[in-house]
């Protein structure tokens, strides 16, 4: 519309770029505040077992309410914080904060943390985890730290270098969002990863007619499990995709069926109470077997 339009157009197009501009930058300062104010906290998203309903794992997910503007998402106000060092300093209080309160779960819950492509460049990472691990006392191996794909635009001896260095200190890696990026099975045949999320857009269009998506998930599923990789996938919100997923052979699931991130406060309660097992939400709530 710039292009095409007279001068007053591209006007009113520069001035919106300066606004925007604008906002990135506040939201910039308010998110330094926020992290020094205690307006973060993370929530934990279960992944569960269709088998059992038992809860294998929680994700850490970051959570801001903003002093005026209230709850702001991650998915605005992480790529923001990507273009600055800030996004270093939240991952560092992300997974200090993350494995402090796995640390007070049962050894067999893991708790998995994203960690951004900006993170994932810095040569400080390995001892940033180090340090979250000592400081928790968390056994290495119940922490997953969630890639994705973008982790793999940089150089490749660096990449290569910095994933033996996290396996090096006993980790667990899986590949986020699979599907979605650059989606070269390349990199599968030599990154180490443990696990391979399934992009919630395919379990959106799952049960619709063409089924494609469906068929998407079964190869994915069928791959991750030759390259002796889990699979869990994200985003079932309703029991027709559940069993879709199931019959595709997913085993592993985190969505709003079987629930929605939980308070810290919660997680601790529900494992008070004994099993951490979920039933999905569904007709009878009944397990499919
Ligand atoms: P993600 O890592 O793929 O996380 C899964 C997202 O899917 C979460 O959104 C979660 O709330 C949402 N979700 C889970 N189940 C369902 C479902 O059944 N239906 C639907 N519609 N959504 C579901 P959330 O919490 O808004 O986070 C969005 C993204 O922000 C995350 O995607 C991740 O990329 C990023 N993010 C969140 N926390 C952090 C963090 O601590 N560090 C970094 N680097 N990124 C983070
Ligand atoms: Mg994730
Ligand atoms: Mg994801
Ligand atoms: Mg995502």
């Amino acid at each position: 519309a710039a292009k095409n339009g007279g001068r007053g157009q591209f006007r009113f197009y520069a001035a919106d770029l300066k606004n925007e501009e604008q906002e990135r930058e506040n939201l910039l300062d308010d998110l330094r505040i926020a992290l020094e104010a205690d307006q973060l906290r993370l929530e934990y998203q279960p992944v569960v077992s269709i088998k059992s309903g038992a809860v294998v794992c929680l994700e850490a997910l970051m959570r801001w309410e903003h002093p005026e503007r209230g709850e702001v998402s991650p998915s605005s106000f992480i790529p923001v914080a990507e273009e600055s060092d800030l996004i270093n300093n939240l991952g560092e209080w992300a997974l200090r904060t993350a494995c402090e309160t796995a640390a007070e779960w049962p050894n067999s819950v893991r708790i998995a943390v994203n960690v951004s492509a900006v993170q994932f460049a810095n040569p400080g990472l390995p001892a940033v985890v180090a340090n979250a691990l000592a400081h928790s006392g968390l056994a290495p191996d119940r922490l997953e730290l969630e890639l994705t794909e973008s982790i793999f635009v940089g150089d490749s001896i660096e990449t290569e270098q910095m994933f033996a260095n996290l396996k090096k200190l006993g980790v667990r890696l899986a590949l986020d969002d699979f599907g979605t990026g650059y989606s070269s099975l390349s990199y599968l045949r030599s990154a180490p990863f443990d696990k391979i999320k399934v992009d919630k857009s395919f379990v959106e269009s799952c049960t619709q007619k063409d089924k494609n998506s469906a068929k998407i998930i079964a190869a994915i599923v069928g791959l991750s499990s030759a390259l002796n990789m889990e699979t869990t996938v994200e985003g079932v919100e309703a029991f027709d995709q559940l069993e879709v997923v199931k019959s595709k052979g997913a085993k592993l699931v985190q969505g709003f069926i079987y629930s929605r991130p939980l308070l810290r406060e919660e997680v601790l309660e529900r494992i008070k109470q004994g099993d951490f097992v979920i039933e999905p939400d569904g007709p009878d709530k009944y397990r499919p077997d």
